[in-house]
């Protein structure tokens, strides 16, 4: 990994950072993600946007964000039509970020929000992708292994397109976003593709830790959908066994 290019400064403003949270019927929590970030960025000398993108809750998620807006004019919402599911999720929400950089993060506080600093701090150093890497993980049983299983299938299959053990918490620079953007595919597979675009990248270590409040809302079915898309994205082996 090499870090080349500095960011540059721009008229003596602050950087603008998006903030990039998918919400699937995550009422419960909302109250404890909006304390933990306004935590997670108070030392970190940018300024911060937030675009919650509400995929079809039919929980009242809308409403109490609706109603957090009136007191923070720093937070967006975008409101899909219907459930699309978590990567479309953040396509979209990727779509309304204007900052120069984007960090993409679950609402469920498994993606840790006392990170921000050190995904902002590696990208001031010039990095266009920071990636978290977990550490360690809180799922148990079945969940877990499967997780570990995929992960493991993923990293060998794939060429090692992304860091072991890392997801969708991550940091990519506006340069990358724009790429993003301008992927023809339908199913982006975003944790993998942010970083096949190349660029200077880097890692950052985290624990992630067990869900704050409610259920996982990746369904089992959405789950494998998921797993696949992002095997058959970036490697043919699948293909070739069958
Ligand atoms: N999510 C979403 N649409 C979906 C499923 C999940 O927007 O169809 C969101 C969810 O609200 C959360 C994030 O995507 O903010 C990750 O989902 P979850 O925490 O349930 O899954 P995990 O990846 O932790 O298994
Ligand atoms: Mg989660």
């Amino acid at each position: 990994m090499t870090n080349t290019n500095q960011v540059p400064k721009r008229d003596g403003e602050a950087p603008l950072i998006s903030l990039v949270i998918p919400m699937l019927n995550e009422r419960d929590g909302i109250d404890a993600l909006f304390s933990a970030i306004i935590e997670g960025v108070k030392n970190v000398p940018a300024r911060f946007e937030i675009v919650v993108v509400d995929d079809g809750s039919t929980d009242g998620t809308h409403e109490v964000i609706e109603e957090k807006l009136k007191c923070f004019s720093q937070w967006r919402l975008l409101s899909l039509s219907r459930n699309f599911g978590q990567q479309p999720a953040y396509r979209a929400g990727l779509e309304e970020a204007t900052g120069d950089a984007v960090i993409f993060m679950e609402a469920d506080l498994q993606d840790p929000p006392s990170l921000i600093a050190e995904l902002f701090e590696e990208w001031q150093k010039g990095y266009k992708v920071v990636t978290g890497v977990r550490m360690s993980r809180a799922e148990k049983g079945m969940r877990r292994w499967a997780f570990d299983l995929y992960h493991v299938l993923f990293y060998r299959l794939t060429d090692r397109v992304m860091p072991a053990n890392s997801g969708m918490y991550s940091l990519i620079d506006r340069v990358v976003v724009d790429h993003l953007l301008k992927t023809p595919e339908i199913n982006l597979f975003i944790p993998a593709l942010k970083n096949w675009f190349g660029y200077s990248q880097t890692t950052v270590k985290y624990a992630r830790l067990d869900r704050a409040v409610g259920q996982p809302k990746q369904t089992l079915r959405k789950l494998v959908n998921y797993g696949v898309d992002g095997l058959t994205s970036f490697s043919d082996l699948p293909l070739q066994w069958i």
